[in-house]
């Protein structure tokens, strides 16, 4: 076997051959190096002492890493069978899982496309309304409808519905298919601003064949809450002119915003609904595509009745597997209580972040602290007072913000706090 590389030797590997998300080739500054992680904690290969995560990996590991249930899920299915293609052949753990997200998620969404990642779900839930739409013998639906400050993903449809002007897929606006954009939503609820959402959704009917959103939490786009109230308005206006609606549930699903999926807050089901992330719990890429009954029979009736879509890791077996310990996980527990319990503690911690010169909001849902500068968040500074404190963070643009494992205790979540408030003041 090859000799273990030691910190310096493996940055250097890093700098001069691994790109890193968003980031310059080399990157501007080095990467920490994580030699292991468990419960709430990263340990660094430099031996500078355990971290506490304050990101779940983004939204994702959200009942710790190297949990012993998820372990033993993955290793009895690696024993089993690590992968087979999905194409004329089924197997347990996907079938499950499929039944799993059916019962959990709101009524009505029937089946469930496995993709492999967050994107490439958003990527298939667009050509399921797309191909709804063509099916129908109306092919001139094929624009989305989405609001400004969102975020679904890197890949072509995802970025399209991604904020154009001054977000981060600014560079491609000339090449990506146009959507229509609405505003941002209010924090609160403004009937203004509902109408703005149903007029434009009317005036644009013939051409769109779907609304897209992330319910209640735009997360990578900017970290902003909005009413619940609005999902409503867009499932009406949806429903009278005849446009599907699509919930992009990749960051909120599994109890994120202290409800299962953000839509239950308002008691509405999309037509199409994306998940990710924390399905797995962190530990393996997948994500799926769900969507009703009439979607599915929409599409099984066109003149091409098949959903041309089949990545060679679809329904990946061990993923699967641990898709479904994840969810038993989550669901055999007073998951509600113990997001209540984050949400308190953030509530309290970043109390005192409002009160720091530079700061110009702080929020908590659920499992979710944000706190926004006024200012561009000085990346390196921030990341590094958190862990001065013992805490992971990743700030960008002008927020310092977490979102802790579901299971992070009540000193953590303090620490975490004090973490955020110190990298506010830095950044
Ligand atoms: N949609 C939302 C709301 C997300 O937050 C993300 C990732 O941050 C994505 C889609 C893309 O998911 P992935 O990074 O797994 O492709």
């Amino acid at each position: 076997p090859e000799p273990a590389l030691n910190v310096a030797e493996l940055l250097a590997l890093d700098r001069r051959h691994v790109w890193h998300p968003y980031g310059p080739m080399p990157g501007r500054q080095d990467p920490l190096v994580v030699e292991s992680a468990s419960g709430v904690r990263l340990r660094p290969a430099d031996g500078s002492g355990e971290l506490v995560d304050g990101m779940s990996s983004w939204w994702s590991a959200i009942h710790g890493y190297n949990h012993p249930v998820l372990n033993e899920a993955a290793r009895e299915q690696l024993e089993r069978m690590s992968h087979v293609m999905f194409g004329g052949l089924t197997h347990e753990p996907a079938v499950r899982l499929a039944k799993l997200l059916v019962d959990m998620s709101p009524e009505g969404l029937e089946h469930v496309f496995l993709a492999d990642s967050g994107s490439v779900s958003v990527e298939v839930a667009v050509k399921m309304c797309l191909q709804y739409w063509r099916s129908l013998g109306r092919p001139g639906k094929q624009r989305l409808l989405t609001w400004r400050g969102g975020y679904h993903g890197d890949t072509w449809q995802p970025m399209s519905v991604c904020d154009p002007e001054g977000g981060m897929h600014e560079l491609w606006s000339g090449v990506l298919p146009r959507q229509v954009f609405a505003d941002a939503p209010p924090a609160q609820y403004e009937e203004a601003y509902a109408d703005h959402l149903r007029s434009l959704v009317e005036r644009h009917a013939g051409e769109l064949a779907a609304v897209i959103v992330e319910p209640v939490v735009q997360g990578a786009g900017g970290m902003r809450f909005h009413s619940p109230a609005y999902l409503r308005v867009l499932r009406e206006a949806c429903d009278a002119h005849d446009v599907l609606l699509v919930f992009d549930e990749i960051a909120t699903g599994f109890g994120r915003t202290g409800a299962l999926f953000a839509a239950e807050h308002a008691a509405v089901t999309p037509d199409v609904m994306c998940v990710g992330k924390a399905l797995t719990g962190g530990y393996l890429t997948m994500a799926a595509t769900l969507c009703t009954s009439r979607v599915a029979d929409g599409i099984s009736r066109g003149e091409v009745p098949v959903l041309a879509h089949g990545p060679t890791f679809m329904g990946n077996p061990l993923a699967a597997a641990v898709a479904c310990a994840s969810i038993g996980l989550l669901l055999g527990q007073d998951w509600r209580a113990e997001v209540k319990r984050i949400e308190t503690g953030l509530g309290e911690g970043l109390a005192p972040a409002a009160g720091l010169p530079g700061v110009r909001d702080v929020r908590v849902l659920g499992a979710i602290g944000v706190v926004q500068l006024d200012h561009p968040v000085d990346m390196r500074a921030a990341t590094e007072a958190a862990v001065r404190e013992g805490v992971w963070l990743r700030p960008f643009r002008d927020l310092v913000y977490t979102m802790p494992p579901y299971v992070t205790g009540d000193a953590d979540v303090a620490r975490i706090a004090r973490a955020v408030c110190a990298a506010a003041r830095k950044g």
